[in-house]
């Protein structure tokens, strides 16, 4: 008999608090230039932060810019096989997105860090590799658009502007289970609540709210 997945519904007014708790530290350590959302969990979530980081930063307004990553749901042209195995690209950054991230501190927001197969930078083992497709992954390839960029500098200007470009990473909520990858040392890592394994209901995904955020106040009190 298969187990029910738990569920957690979490309100507009949740994600908000979270993203005005965890702003200053982001702010403080990392201090990025822009937001990288992915769509479309990142979405709301990275203009919630964008008035936080205006008021923490004295009114510095961040650019957000969007990506679009498909895990779950099939886009056209998608086999069988690929759904579930392949984080797929729906949306970039435009003809030259290295030039929107080079020299820059990019901050890449989503809404919630689960195997980390959408956030991931480098495979376990080939054996994973084979399943995960490595190269399809948001950090991965924004570094390689990076390095395409830099193919345009010489050295030692090249070097100092991969120097230079950094990531971080922030999600709304971490669930506490093994992850396919560990995120580089050098990305730092920020999320604004760690949760369980459950499955988190998210509002944007409700059609009726006011039903979704009843459901939210009878998940806290059971
Ligand atoms: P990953 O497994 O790569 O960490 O998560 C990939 C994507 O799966 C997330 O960006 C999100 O769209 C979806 N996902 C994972 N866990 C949950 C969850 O608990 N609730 C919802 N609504 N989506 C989830």
């Amino acid at each position: 008999m298969s187990e029910q997945v738990q569920h957690w519904h979490v309100t507009y007014n949740d994600i908000h608090d979270l993203i005005r708790k965890a702003t200053p530290e982001i702010a403080a350590k990392f201090n990025p230039d822009i937001l990288i959302a992915i769509g479309g969990g990142g979405f709301f979530p990275a203009r919630v932060m964008r008035t936080f980081f205006r008021e923490t930063t004295n009114n510095k307004t961040l650019q957000i810019q969007a990506i679009g990553l498909s895990l779950y749901e099939p886009v056209e042209g998608t086999t069988a096989e690929q759904i579930g195995n392949e984080v797929i690209r729906t949306q970039w950054l435009g003809p030259d997105p290295g030039k929107i991230l080079l020299g820059k501190k990019n901050l890449i927001v989503d809404e919630v860090d689960d195997t980390r197969k959408t956030l991931q930078s480098v495979p376990l083992s080939l054996s994973l590799a084979r399943h995960l497709r490595p190269d399809s992954y948001a950090l991965t390839e924004l570094k390689k658009d990076v390095e395409v960029e830099l193919l345009n500098y010489p050295e030692p200007e090249r070097n100092a502007l991969r120097t230079k470009t950094q990531f971080a990473v922030f999600v709304v909520h971490n669930k506490l289970k093994p992850k396919l990858a560990e995120l580089p040392q050098e990305v730092p890592y920020f999320a604004g609540e760690e949760v369980g394994d459950v499955w988190l209901d998210y509002p944007w995904e409700a059609v009726d709210i006011q039903r979704h955020d009843a459901l939210a106040a009878a998940d806290r009190k059971s």
